[in-house]
């Protein structure tokens, strides 16, 4: 006896989690798939081009008693929520141009030619005939099972959940929660010390006597390496992240300024073309408002002052991208596939990354385009001047594997960006 035998048919699987009375029926096609299926859910012969194709891409004309395929016709698309679906292709018919649903929502309409015995399938299967109630119940719990929950249900991945806005969230108190995790992380954080700072020091281009602002200092890491480089550094947070800062500066007298002070608030506290450059490292893409915080930038900034600033990438990062290892507990990273969702989805973000602190702590992401956030700066007359998506090299792949082959060398994740005020351009 074959091992396939008991395999039962993916989109019966799929459906019945949506319709309890569905009867699984057992794959007989493609067995040792992700996607084995049923012979109601396999193909069928196109009656004009011959072509087998997919059961969700051909209709069936109960009047000409022909099969049509979407490659034949020009298909419509219908917005309907069904089964684990939220539209369905209508396909005319290529005899007589009538339009027909294709079969998987024929199927839960009940218009299935198995199910009105136009035609007889060739395995002994249940053919399901939906009734009613059940229609309308799985309409209300319908859950959109997209390819890429598919494959995440494979494997371990990060967790990324969308929010509704307005969300009760407030920065202090995650980053209060984080600050004892973070405050004890030294500067030689692997993507800090090699993929991120490298790049922004090299875009400030820090000179002696500078008056530089750092947003988000956080613990104060940066302004230090500022004021090592000669300039006069004022470095602002909001949240206990400045706690650690202000206790180092006590003890060691850096001469950094800090300020608890919202990122979003600036102009309370700085006037008109107040420093020579502002750095705001990995911090823009946690911040909601930020279109006041680039307005803000702008105002405080002089002429031909310089803006750096580094975030999370907007496309490669997540949440519009992530991974998922399959095996689960696999130590190579090719086993880490990655997985593209919606890049266009500016909703707040809840993520946590991992299952240790602080990595399990969730924290919130507001993504947005690239192009969000470059047309932000131009709006306010901050021309951008370089672009940076740091790359790991040969030697960081040799230092760190696990975290640099196949993964920092063949996608960035994160974007560096320099900009100069220019009142008139
Ligand atoms: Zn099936
Ligand atoms: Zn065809
Ligand atoms: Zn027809």
């Amino acid at each position: 006896m074959k091992s396939s035998e008991n395999v039962g048919c993916f989109y019966c699987s799929e459906y019945a989690k949506v319709v309890k009375s569905y009867p699984i029926i057992f794959a007989s096609k493609d067995e040792n798939s992700f996607t084995p299926r049923c012979f109601l859910h396999w193909k069928f012969k196109c009656s004009k081009c011959g072509v087998l194709t997919h059961f969700n891409g051909i209709s069936w004309c109960s009047k000409c008693k022909e099969f049509t395929c979407l490659d034949c016709v020009e298909e419509k698309i219908v917005r309907k929520r069904f089964l684990v679906y939220d539209y369905y292709y209508n396909i005319p018919c290529n005899k007589c141009g009538e339009f027909n649903p294709a079969l998987d929502f024929a199927e839960y309409n009940g218009t299935h030619p198995f199910q009105i015995k136009d035609l007889q399938p060739e395995e002994q299967i249940t053919i399901w005939i939906p009734n009613n109630k059940e229609k309308i119940e799985s309409q209300e719990k319908i859950r959109k099972i997209s390819g890429v929950e598919r494959i995440l249900s494979l494997g371990t991945h990060p967790t990324i959940e969308r929010l509704e806005t307005p969300i009760e969230y407030s920065p202090e108190s995650t980053w209060d929660v984080l600050a004892p995790f973070w405050a004890t992380v030294e500067e030689e954080n692997y993507h800090h010390k090699y993929m991120i700072l490298p790049e922004v020091y090299r875009m400030l281009n820090v000179q002696k006597e500078e008056k530089i602002l750092d947003i988000a200092c956080g613990k104060g890491d940066i302004a230090r390496d500022l004021v090592r480089n000669g300039a006069k550094v004022t470095g602002i947070d909001i949240s206990k992240m400045l706690d650690y800062a202000i206790e180092r500066e006590e003890k060691e007298k850096f001469g950094v300024i800090y300020l608890k002070l919202n990122a979003e608030n600036l102009i309370d506290r700085f006037e008109r073309a107040s420093f020579d450059k502002i750095v705001c490292n990995m911090a823009l893409m946690d911040i909601e408002n930020y279109r006041t915080v680039i307005q803000q930038i702008s105002f405080i900034l002089r002429e031909n002052g310089i803006f750096v600033f580094s975030i999370t990438h907007p496309a490669f990062a997540l949440p519009t991208s992530t991974r998922v290892r399959i095996p689960e507990d696999s130590q190579r990273n090719e086993d880490a596939i990655r997985i593209f969702l919606d890049y266009f989805d500016e909703r707040p973000t809840l993520t946590s990354y991992g299952t240790k602190p602080p990595r399990n702590i969730p924290t919130v992401i507001f993504p947005r385009p690239i192009s969000s956030y470059l047309n932000e700066l131009i709006k306010n007359n901050l021309i951008v001047r370089e672009l940076s998506e740091p790359k790991a090299s040969e030697e960081l792949v040799k230092k760190f594997p696990r975290n640099a082959y196949l993964y920092d060398d063949i996608r960035p994740y994160f974007l560096i960006v320099k900009t100069i005020k220019k009142s008139d351009f």
